[in-house]
């Protein structure tokens, strides 16, 4: 009885924890004063943390959590907040799944050479009139079935604030009863510099 009623003060007081972060970071963001740190940093170890720090949270849920093999790259960027980005739409995407579904991680470059973010889930999916309105700060998609799913509506306004300060873009594609792509890009990539300089290699778009 006392060991239950800890478990639930310590995730009471880590739900506490987040929701302060999230309000700090959006004030922060508001006045323009969250820095970014940015510089060259390992984007594939920064997924592959990711992943696994979330593969306890999709055991729990009964989901799969994949990820296509990356080749090693660098992205010129701030690691903390690029985390937070990939695991906001992860842990939306395990939230939102359906038990024994997979949620799939896949990054690639795009046409005008970013890098592309992708996060499938095969969920309830969004309606077309919420699909702006949820990365509005406060705001969650109107379809709500699910009474246990809790949030603040917060970290989709976050995500966007921090992609677009990046320089990049974020959004998604969604069908409702299907599922949802959430996606985001980062302009400033390269291919790890061994590989940029191994024979034959590709070059880096930094290069
Ligand atoms: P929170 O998840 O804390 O409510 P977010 O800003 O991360 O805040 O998400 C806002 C809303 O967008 C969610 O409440 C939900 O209604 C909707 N949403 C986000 N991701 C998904 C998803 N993968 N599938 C379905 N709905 C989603």
């Amino acid at each position: 009885m006392a060991d239950n009623l800890l478990t639930i003060a310590e995730n009471e007081t880590d739900r506490l924890i987040r929701l302060i972060n999230d309000l700090l970071d959006l004030a922060k963001i508001e006045a323009r004063k969250l820095p970014l740190h940015q510089n060259w940093h390992p984007f594939t170890e920064l997924v592959n943390t990711s992943i696994a720090s979330l593969q306890g949270l999709a055991q729990q849920a009964s989901v799969k959590l994949e990820c296509d093999p990356l080749p090693p790259m660098e992205a010129y960027m701030d690691p903390d907040r690029v985390q937070q980005v990939i695991t906001n739409l992860l842990s939306n995407a395990i939230k939102f799944s359906p038990k024994d579904q997979t949620v799939h991680l896949h990054c690639e470059v795009t046409d005008k050479n970013a890098l592309l973010v992708t996060v499938r889930d095969h969920g309830r999916g969004i309606a077309p009139e919420d699909q702006e309105a949820i990365f509005q700060k406060f705001r969650q998609a109107t379809n709500s079935r699910n009474p246990l799913v809790k949030g603040t509506g917060l970290g989709l306004a976050i995500a966007k604030a921090l992609v677009e300060q990046h320089g990049g873009e974020i959004g998604l594609r969604s069908v409702v009863g299907e599922g949802s792509s959430f996606y985001f890009t980062l302009p400033e990539w390269r291919y790890n510099q061994q590989r940029a300089s191994a024979p034959g290699s590709e070059t880096s778009k930094a290069a």
